[in-house]
């Protein structure tokens, strides 16, 4: 690769502040919240539970990347509606993926920071408009990108003029079926080595499985991870997507707690 924005050797680490929380500094950043949006009510009884638990964001997707047409696509523009009245309510900040150019504009009007799913890695025209904005990006690991595409994503946005971007590694497609992708947390030690951006694990898309959640959260911050964002929900059974590797507000309170006693000890 040649040299570019994202290098160790380009200047001092990026740290990206999404109102009072700094990704990429000392402390470990946790986002949580459902995959979707679903209702008011239980986005705010979700978001009271995180908050008191020391969540530092709120996340929810209203435009949902769905593999099949056929399945919810999100509440869309009432979706974030819903993320805004919420965050303002609990004073939390929010997190949510914009998939479509032509809804850049909405969605920074309601969100403290935009996530670019997998699906989205490669598409250059929506990364080059996200160049163009002052909003931090979370900027997710395409479903079968190698690292070096991955860099090059963040890289898009940098050179535009934004250089708020934190790195989400979030499984990659591999031979293996058990898991619903394979994390790889070689990333993450690659990216602390060698590169200046911030990077944050999701182990929820990462094994698609509630009961790996904990395991992978903790060797996440283990390899060195800036944080976590983790699907999680009042009642995840009843989680109108993606329920089976979502985690109970409980099961995350237990891994907020194991993380604190393991950053002790690292
Ligand atoms: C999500 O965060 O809900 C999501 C769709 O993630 P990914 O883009 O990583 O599949
Ligand atoms: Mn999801």
């Amino acid at each position: 690769m040649k040299d570019l924005l994202v290098d160790k050797s380009s200047g001092n680490d990026i740290k990206v502040k999404v109102r009072d929380t700094i990704i990429g500094g000392n402390e470990k950043v946790i986002i949580s919240g459902p995959c979707s949006v679903e209702s008011y009510e239980i986005m705010v009884n979700i978001a009271k539970s995180l908050k008191v638990m020391g969540v530092n964001m709120l996340r929810g997707g209203a435009f949902k990347p769905r593999t099949s047409p056929y399945d919810f696509q999100g509440l869309q523009y009432e979706g974030l509606k819903i993320l805004s009245e919420v965050s303002k309510k609990v004073d939390i900040p929010v997190v949510t993926e914009v998939m479509d150019i032509r809804d850049i504009e909405e969605v920074i009007k309601y969100a403290d920071m935009v996530q670019i799913g997998s699906r989205n890695m490669y598409n250059y025209p929506l990364l080059k408009e996200l160049g163009k904005i002052n909003v931090p990006i979370l900027l997710k690991r395409g479903i079968s990108a190698t690292l070096s595409e991955w860099l090059y994503a963040a890289e898009y946005i940098i050179i535009g003029g934004n250089e708020n971007v934190v790195l989400c590694e979030r499984g990659i497609r591999t031979f293996e079926s058990y898991t619903r992708n394979t994390l790889d947390l070689n990333s993450v030690a690659v990216i602390k080595e060698k590169y200046r951006l911030p990077v944050i694990v999701d182990p929820s898309h990462g094994t698609g499985l509630r009961e790996l959640v904990p395991a992978m959260s903790l060797a996440s911050i283990a390899a060195g991870a800036d944080g976590l964002i983790i699907e999680s929900h009042i009642n995840p059974d009843n989680s109108v997507s993606d329920a089976r590797q979502t985690i109970s507000l409980d099961s995350l309170k237990e891994i907020i707690n194991n993380i604190q006693k393991l950053k002790r000890s690292l």
